[in-house]
């Protein structure tokens, strides 16, 4: 009887670490997306996925030197878990090498990833797989992309890969596009192709040479390439890490652009929903939606609830300090509740990475 009652602990011990395990985690991040962008998509649709997150945070966004971050700080700070100063890529403040979420992934066995609406060699997902004190140099971190374990990456920037003779931008001859397909990636440059090619191992996608154009021209939405990298990642046991940019959203806030805002919020969200899909029928992959800063001092004035346009103010064409939003769901997603600064929320997402390899080798 009580082997019996023992037994029966063990199975519901089993049952409850199984669910409290975080196999796969997908970072969402609206570039620029202060609290008042996502309201945009909140107080316009009552079944907004933002009201399906159980927990929510506050996230301080002031870099190692400024108060006012840039995307490579504020990047590098959740890519890390560590701040650095304005326009360094997953380094320190002295220009250390920092180990980034995607290292700390490979390292449990799980596949990377990224979706994104600019340059794959952009800031902010540079900041999951590169290391350099200037986030201009994207011919860098093209390299950095061809020397690290991304096993999926969609956006655009092909010219950062390709020499200058052949009609790119690297002054180095080197053709990355040419090493990566040497490395066994599967490149594609068309939205078509990417949607009809069945690859399940590695993958780049160049959707355009350079940057991609806004929401509405570019002919697919964030969403789609979600689903996409979700479904080519799914395949690895070990689960996954996917970080998915709404990259063009603090463009169009330094424009103080309202149409081109709407449009990129929604396109991000996007992204969100197709996240939380996913998550819902997997049960163990934690959805995290936040911010690297706030752009525009953006703040939702006079409008109704019927006809969503409402009339934004912005204080300024730069960024701003104010705090951003994190929303958290799935396992794990406790954790992310409270205010502090972007290195701890890097800190606690690198801990959940590393707990789950734990486990791995307990059992
Ligand atoms: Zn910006």
């Amino acid at each position: 009887m009580i082997g019996r009652t023992a037994a029966l602990f063990l199975v519901l011990l089993t049952c409850l670490t199984a669910q409290d395990k975080v196999k796969n985690i997908i970072i969402l991040i609206g570039d620029g997306m202060g609290l008042n962008a996502v309201s945009l998509e909140f107080l316009k649709d009552q079944n907004s996925p933002y009201y399906s997150f159980p927990f929510t945070g506050l996230s301080v966004t002031t870099s190692a030197d400024k108060l006012i971050t840039d995307s490579a700080a504020g990047a590098t700070a959740i890519s890390t878990g560590t701040k650095t100063k304005n326009g360094y890529v997953g380094v320190g403040p002295s220009g250390t090498r920092l180990k980034t979420v995607f290292e700390y992934a490979d390292d449990a066995g799980k596949s990377t990833g990224l979706a994104v609406t600019s340059t794959i060699t952009h800031a902010t997902p540079g900041a999951f797989f590169g290391h350099v004190s200037d986030r201009g140099k994207q011919d860098v971190l093209a390299v950095d992309l061809l020397n690290s374990s991304v096993d999926v990456a969609l956006g655009s920037g092909s010219s950062y890969f390709i020499p200058a003779s052949a009609g790119g931008r690297r002054t180095d001859n080197r053709n990355i596009i040419s090493e990566l397909r040497a490395k066994g990636y599967y490149i594609t440059t068309t939205y078509a192709d990417l949607v009809s090619t069945e690859v399940n191992d590695k993958l780049v996608a160049f959707l355009d040479s350079v940057e991609l154009p806004s929401a509405k021209e570019r002919g697919f939405s964030l969403g789609d390439l979600t689903g996409m990298a979700i479904h080519k990642l799914n395949t690895n046991k070990n689960g996954f890490v996917l970080m998915v940019e709404g990259s063009q959203i603090d463009w169009y806030a330094h424009d103080n652009d309202t149409v081109k805002i709407f449009q990129e919020m929604e396109d991000f969200t996007s992204a969100v929903r197709r996240a939380l899909e996913f998550a819902k029928k997997d049960g163990r992959t934690l959805v995290i939606v936040t911010a690297d800063h706030e752009t525009g001092g953006l703040a939702v004035n006079k409008g109704n609830f019927t006809d969503p346009a409402y009339t934004l103010r912005y204080t300024t064409k730069s960024h701003t300090a104010g705090a951003v939003p994190v929303f958290a769901f799935g396992p794990g997603s406790s954790n992310f509740t409270g205010l502090y600064h972007n290195d701890e929320l890097g800190k606690r997402i690198i801990r959940l990475i590393k707990t789950e390899k734990l486990k791995i080798k307990n059992y």
